[in-house]
């Protein structure tokens, strides 16, 4: 897939102790919420924003008699992110109760998949940047349902509790403790969202708290963790803690430094680290202990009664594998070889399907490195400006592309290009007729060129004295000429012309 692209992994992160280095190992549970309008198991709507309590049917609030029914769409969404990770999808899975009570989930158990999971092991490949990466595994994709919001800060008396949330489906992302660092986390967390954005199965809005990610974290010797991966054996690693529910990259990065940093003060201090749960309260930049890590066994899981195991087909995951879109690691491939981008520029112009796509019809049957170099320093600079986004660019891949036509075809020189850019972009207009009507063509008529030159030499007798003594000084004269054309003389051939007239 990548075959051309050769990538090293980075470094561990790693951190001096007093008594000696410490290596980070983390393993991310990331929740992300499937992009469906109905929830997993009723028919209630799943928009964000909604009056409290409007969007929750009798089966979410768990009404006597009620019986979940599953949200096929949202089974093809899992296995369609899945196949994104490159995993294998399991034809036979099943729901379990996962028993526990807390208001904004009155069933008093969430459906889950803790035995049989739909979705086993795959990958994702970490980009740290231009020819470094690092493959992280993935364990397990399981379906579930989101909980509502119980609210304990509006009134001082009573606590509210908003049920339009409770039975959202989920897909929890397991990772292996493959993650090494803090940015690796973020950009762990960056690359799964941009996959299910290209997949559609997850718009990956963590402000909205449809990704968020439960942050394992342990730091290790040097060299045992070469040893887990060796033998699997979970043994040569630290004791984790487990940092819940953080829905922004700065705070998870932010998290787990310090986390790392106070497991190794207790361990340097003789002590030893108790596996928990823990919040982060990014005001004073620390974890805290928020419940001594739960067994499986006192959540009483057990095979959902109201759900028959879920059963799918061969020829259905083949077909969805079939439509596939392309995925970012091939589409930067193809940008790569395809259009000479470098790997940076190709990142970049892949971040979002939209952007890629729009520098595509830019690029088509035009020079790939100029169309991105307009795409990535011209517009999405000054769409970043207006702090509008490519899919409501005023300037569209056609007019762009007309720009760049102007350019090659030596209409315009590169300096009148982006005024060219600048009146298409505030008043639109056809980038060939604006040029035609408003006399920006660039000047190639030597002989205009040649009058120009000689007029400003005749002008500057001792500059040119200088510059025949000093051929650096010419471009002072080139400068001049474009000045006085404004800017329209072709810079290629007035530089040939002073040359000529200088006798150098
Ligand atoms: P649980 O059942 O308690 O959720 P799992 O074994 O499923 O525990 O692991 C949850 C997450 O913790 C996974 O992402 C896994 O990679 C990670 N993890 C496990 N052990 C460690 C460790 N020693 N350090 C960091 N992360 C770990
Ligand atoms: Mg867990």
């Amino acid at each position: 897939m990548l075959d051309h692209l050769t990538h090293t992994a980075p470094d561990p992160r790693t951190i001096a102790g007093t008594t000696g280095d410490w290596e980070l190992v983390i393993g991310l549970e990331v929740h992300a919420q499937i992009a469906s309008k109905a929830k997993l198991f009723s028919g209630a709507s799943t928009q964000f924003g909604a009056e409290p309590n409007s969007n929750v049917s009798f089966v979410d609030a768990a009404m006597p008699g009620m019986l979940p029914v599953i949200n096929a769409f949202c089974i093809e969404q899992a296995v369609r992110t899945g196949l994104g990770l490159k995993a294998k999808i399991n034809l036979w899975s099943a729901f379990d109760r996962k028993n526990y009570f807390y208001p904004d989930l009155p069933q008093g158990y969430q459906i889950s998949q803790l035995y049989h999971p739909i979705v086993g092991e795959g990958e994702v490949l970490v980009d740290m940047g231009p020819g470094i990466a690092r493959r992280v595994r993935i364990e397990r994709i399981h379906i579930e349902q989101d909980a509502g919001k119980s609210i304990h800060d509006m009134d001082p008396g009573v606590s509210f509790v908003d049920l339009n949330r409770t039975g959202v489906a989920l897909m929890e992302i397991v990772s292996r403790p493959d993650i090494r660092g803090p940015e690796e986390a973020a950009a762990y967390v960056g690359k799964l969202r941009q996959i299910m954005r290209y997949l559609g199965t997850c718009d990956g809005n963590m402000q909205n708290g449809n990704l968020r990610a439960d942050v394992n974290v342990s730091v290790c010797r040097p060299g045992d963790y070469e040893k887990y991966q060796q033998t699997q054996d979970f043994a040569h690693l630290g004791t984790r803690c487990e940092i819940k529910n953080m829905n922004s990259m700065r705070f998870i990065q932010q998290a787990i430094e310090y986390e790392a940093r106070r497991q190794i003060a207790i361990i340097e201090d003789g002590g030893s680290v108790v596996q928990e749960t823990r919040l982060y309260d990014p005001d004073k930049g620390e974890t805290r202990s928020m419940r001594s890590k739960e067994e499986a066994h006192d959540y009483r899981y057990f095979p959902c009664p109201d759900l028959l195991p879920l059963e799918i087909e061969q020829d259905w995951v083949d077909s969805i594998r079939d439509a596939l879109p392309e995925l970012p690691d091939e589409k930067k491939a193809r940008f790569v070889t395809g259009f000479g981008l470098t790997e940076y520029d190709a990142s970049v112009l892949t971040a979002e399907t939209e952007a890629a796509a729009y520098f595509e019809a830019v690029a088509e049957g035009r020079d790939g490195k100029a169309a991105a170099n307009w795409v990535i320093n011209e517009l999405f600079g000054r769409l970043k400006k207006d702090e509008r986004d490519i899919t409501d660019s005023p300037v569209s891949p056609e007019q762009l592309g007309g720009i760049l036509d102007l350019i090659a075809r030596g209409d315009i020189s590169g300096k009148i290009a982006k005024e060219l850019f600048e009146i298409v972009y505030t008043e639109g207009g056809d980038p060939a007729e604006i040029v035609a009507a408003r006399g920006m063509k660039q000047v190639t008529d030597m002989g205009a060129i040649e009058a120009a030159v000689d007029e400003i030499m005749a002008a500057n007798p001792a500059q040119v004295e200088k510059a025949q003594a000093n051929p650096k000084l010419a471009g002072w004269f080139v400068g001049q000429v474009m000045k006085a054309t404004g800017g329209k003389a072709n810079p290629k051939a007035v530089n040939e012309v002073v040359t000529a007239r200088l006798g150098l």
